[in-house]
């Protein structure tokens, strides 16, 4: 962060609040979720249109002390696209040196060169029917560091295969951890659980316009072709495919399009 001339690190962030984590090898544990706004890809199945665009500017102490403040050692820095923003790196080495255990999502549609590889990255191949196939930088897949694992998202019977295609060409999952995550018709199985009160979170920003945000993710992820839990599952056991079903746990809990969980 260099001299003390040096502007401060300052991240646009769309929100931040405590949760389970849902997703990836350590889906159930506490943890705290940073989102951070912006995002250079427009996936058909987006869950988080809110983070897309705009978010709140922090300054990286201001929310170290946030993240200090939720007594969880487990931090997720998120999007949109965390990595598309200049201080989502020093971010992420300030957590590891206090000693935070760090998950980084991306969408891979950005470099994740210069991540600090003590965090874990969990990068989205993008497949057909998410639109963005052509906007992925697949050199990312060589910059992976042993530990950080892989997630498909998929639309569709042609996007499992792809993927499968995928897998038995470049014998990914004999190296990494590939989880495969279904977009489920209609935005998911549990809209009535509605927005839950994000008073008893760590902060959250945006709060006014949560309303609206769950009705974009739901018609977001409606343009996208849904995929049943069930068949992706008997697809893969039928396959023998060396990959975790990627469930959302959080959407489980709370229900689809839920903010501030
Ligand atoms: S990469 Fe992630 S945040 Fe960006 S549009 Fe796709 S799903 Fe949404």
């Amino acid at each position: 962060m260099g001299s003390s001339s040096a502007s401060p690190v300052t991240l646009m962030v769309s929100e931040i609040y405590t949760t389970i984590q849902g997703e990836c090898s350590f889906t159930g544990w506490p943890c705290v979720l940073i989102r951070l706004a912006g995002c250079p890809l427009r996936c058909r199945y987006c869950d988080t249109p809110h983070a897309l665009e705009g978010g709140e500017a922090i300054e990286l102490p201001a929310l170290m002390e946030t993240v200090k403040r939720s007594g969880i050692g487990l931090v997720e820095v998120t999007g949109g696209e965390p990595l598309a923003q200049e201080g989502a790196r020093p971010l992420i080495r300030a957590l590891l040196e206090e000693g935070y255990q760090v998950l980084v999502e991306t969408g891979g549609g950005v470099s994740i060169e210069g991540v600090d590889p003590r965090a874990r990255i969990i990068l989205d191949v993008k497949t057909p029917d998410s639109g963005m196939q052509d906007r992925q930088d697949m050199a990312n897949l060589e910059r992976l560091g042993p530990h950080d694992e892989i997630k498909f998202v998929l639309c569709s019977r042609a996007d499992y295969e792809w993927a499968r295609s995928f897998l038995r060409e470049t014998g990914l999952a004999e190296r990494r951890v590939v989880h495969f995550s279904p977009v489920e018709p209609h935005g998911g199985a549990d809209k009535e659980a509605g927005i839950r009160d994000v008073k008893d979170t760590c902060c959250a920003t945006s709060r006014a316009t949560a309303d609206s945000g769950e009705r974009e993710a739901t018609a977001s992820r409606q343009g996208a072709p849904g995929l049943s839990r069930k068949k992706l599952a008997e697809w893969i056991l039928e396959d023998r495919l060396k990959v975790r079903l990627n469930l959302q746990m959080h959407v489980w809990i709370w229900g689809s399009g839920t903010r501030g969980v």
